[in-house]
């Protein structure tokens, strides 16, 4: 049996290539296109399902849905997946504190996997860059870099956020504490408890993120480069059939790849 697919934010350039991604996939169909109703794709048929902006209907039937929107807009589909009772991916980035809570009481009636980077890659590399900072705690610097497109309206990545939380926790510090988002000016001498953040933004990059470890007499830097949008669908729908006949609760990238 096929699993059936919603897909919100079709026209968005992660939808376009989770439609590709689906019809190219065995183990899926499309159920549902859904964006929102100012898009100008509203109404076009794609894989034979016609792209509307009907939420409680797209869900009837579906087995999951596949967001890759805005954080607005994820909050109502966690709203209609909950009534609907239909598990959620989230690849959505960019939510506040607040927006996270959302999300975690919503996985408390329905399974969910919010993920800020679902290549399988990037996960590996959180798990590296984990026993990297429980190894290059004392005496070596932490920075993270990420390089995306020009069209990315938030910063820093979510990946480079989730980079900097792993990495926090494998030394024992709090990110919200010891975070620093760029420097300007007469910014003082490096502070060793800091995690600093740089980002790049131009062309078409698809994302890319350095972990680096600036010690004295020597670097360690761990990078993963994406080259294709491909990959985080691909763990997308990876994740979408994982949730099939899980238990509700908030789930991530490493869940699904069993990293944990
Ligand atoms: P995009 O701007 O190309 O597409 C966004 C889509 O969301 C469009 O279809 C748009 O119509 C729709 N949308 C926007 N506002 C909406 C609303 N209020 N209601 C309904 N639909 C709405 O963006 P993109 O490059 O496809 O990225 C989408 C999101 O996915 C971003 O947050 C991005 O950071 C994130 N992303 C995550 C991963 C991951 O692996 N988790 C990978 C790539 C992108």
């Amino acid at each position: 049996m096929k699993i059936r697919v919603a897909i919100a934010g079709v026209s968005g350039r992660m939808g376009q290539v989770l439609l590709d991604a689906v019809a190219s996939d065995s183990g899926c169909v499309l159920h549902a296109a859904l964006d929102r109703a100012a898009s100008p794709m509203m109404g076009q048929v794609v894989a034979g399902v016609a792209i509307s902006s009907d939420l409680a209907a797209a869900l009837e039937q579906a087995q999951v849905l596949i967001d890759f929107t805005r954080p607005e807009a994820t909050f109502r589909h966690l709203d209609a997946c909950e009534a609907a009772q239909v598990p959620l991916v989230i690849g959505t980035t960019g939510f506040d504190a607040a927006g996270q809570a959302r999300i975690a009481a919503a996985s408390q009636s329905i399974p969910l996997v919010f993920a800020p980077n679902m290549s399988v890659g990037v996960n590996l590399l959180m798990k590296l860059a984990e026993l990297a900072a429980q190894v290059l705690d004392d005496g070596y610097d932490i920075e993270i870099i990420e390089a995306h497109h020009r069209h990315k309206v938030d910063a820093p990545s979510g990946t480079a956020l989730g980079l900097g939380q792993a990495v926090a926790r494998a030394t024992g510090r709090d990110l919200a504490q010891c975070a620093v988002y760029g420097r300007e000016g007469v910014s003082g001498e490096r502070d060793p408890k800091t995690i600093g953040f740089a980002t790049v933004r131009g062309g078409d990059i698809v994302g890319d993120h350095t972990l680096l470890f600036a010690g004295t007499g020597e670097r360690v830097e761990l990078t993963h480069k994406a080259g294709s949008r491909a990959t985080f669908a691909t763990g997308a729908l990876r994740a979408a059939k994982w949730l099939q006949g899980r238990a509700p609760g908030l789930y991530d990238m490493r869940d699904v790849l069993n990293l944990k």
